[in-house]
């Protein structure tokens, strides 16, 4: 099977990359490298000692997509390519709006012209927005609080009504929770730009002595210890679920969301102490503030995913912050 992984030099994507090769699967990847570098393929080929193919293009070139789709013979797509910073969402909806929408209509089309149908699409746990209850399971009401949160909303709805026009069309809406950690190799891992926005690499940052201190976003929410709590999922396990996902969509399943979380949620003092434990170094941080727009608690109910895909998230909040101290120790500065 030749898969094609828009994307695929980013965080999720590399890892994803390493799976599929792994499994034995052809892989090329289109990624315009806007948040990414080609060194993360480079590693990839290290880790499995196989080489996805790899085109240097923006998705919305519809030029080279088209020629892709024509000469290659995909088999089905991985969908990973978007900008994905809430706060940045909100200063420039509509680079959001063009690149998340845009990219993944133009993908649709080029796809729809070959008759390839199969597709795994990077959606988030965010467009459930403030949740009335935990755990969360797909079938509660979406509503998503920021311009990041509803490009991926409008993703989904638009790949309904796309899948109502021809049901022969299999599409898998990956919602993920908190993707953490890195390969075990410690060869590929996160690379933010510039000052990270999530918790993990910027606590990460802290214990490598990049930055000072951590700022914790609140300790008066209503949670064990007032601070916020998530569903953290390691990457390997999210890039397995793609694999899983790919396997059902053989089966002509349709259009269907799943969870992807491990079902557990940690606070953000849980996140540091173990990152601490696993690092030997400390952490030191400031309470302040509610960061605008967090929720208290987030987690998935991830039970569809484990009847239907047959995965489950293997790895704990351990393998989560030993790999990403690994990553982080073994290349300070990313892949610079
Ligand atoms: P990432 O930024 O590391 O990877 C995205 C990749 O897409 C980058 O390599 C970037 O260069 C590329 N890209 C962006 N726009 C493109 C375009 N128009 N054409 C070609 N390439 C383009 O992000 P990630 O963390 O690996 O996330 C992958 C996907 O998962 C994204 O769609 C993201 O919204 C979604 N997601 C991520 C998280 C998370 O916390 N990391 C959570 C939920 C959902
Ligand atoms: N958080 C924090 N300090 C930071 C970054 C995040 O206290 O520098 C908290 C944030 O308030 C939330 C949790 O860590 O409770 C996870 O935040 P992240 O941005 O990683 O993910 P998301 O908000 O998307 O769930």
């Amino acid at each position: 099977m030749h898969i094609l992984v828009t994307g695929g030099a980013g965080y999720i994507g590399s890892h994803t990359c390493v799976e599929l090769l792994a499994a034995g699967y052809q892989v090329t990847v289109i990624d315009n490298l806007s948040n990414s570098k080609q060194a993360a393929l480079r590693r990839v080929s290290e880790i499995t000692g196989r080489e996805p193919d790899f085109v240097r293009a923006d998705l919305r070139d519809r030029m080279t997509l088209d020629a892709l789709f024509r000469d290659r013979g995909f088999d089905a797509v991985v969908h990973f390519a978007g900008r994905k910073a809430v706060g940045e969402s909100v200063q420039i909806p509509l680079e959001y709006y063009e690149n998340n929408v845009g990219g993944t209509l133009a993908l649709c089309k080029a796809m729809a012209k070959v008759g390839i149908r199969k597709l795994v699409f990077s959606s988030s746990a965010t467009v459930y927005g403030d949740p009335a209850s935990v755990p969360i399971r797909e079938d509660f009401p979406t509503c998503p609080t920021n311009p990041y949160g509803r490009s991926k909303l409008f993703i989904e709805e638009i790949l309904h009504d796309l899948y109502r026009s021809d049901d022969t069309w299999n599409i898998a809406l990956l919602r993920y929770f908190n993707p953490v950690g890195a390969h075990r190799s410690g060869r590929i891992g996160e690379d933010p730009n510039g000052v990270p926005n999530n918790l993990m690499p910027f606590i990460a940052q802290v214990a490598v002595g990049k930055r000072s201190r951590l700022r914790v976003f609140g300790d008066d929410y209503d949670t064990s210890d007032g601070t916020g709590v998530r569903d953290y999922i390691h990457v390997t396990d999210l890039a397995k679920g793609h694999l899983k996902a790919l396997e059902r969509l053989s089966a002509n399943p349709g259009i269907v969301p799943y969870n992807l979380g491990t079902g557990r949620g940690y606070s953000v003092l849980e996140m540091v102490r173990a990152f601490e434990r696993a690092s030997g170094r400390s952490v030191p941080f400031d309470i302040v503030g509610r960061r605008p727009g967090d929720i208290a608690i987030c987690y998935a109910d991830p039970g569809l995913a484990s009847a239907e895909l047959d995965w489950t998230a293997d790895l704990g909040i351990e393998e989560m912050v030993r790999d990403t101290w690994r990553w982080q120790s073994q290349n300070p500065d990313g892949y610079e």
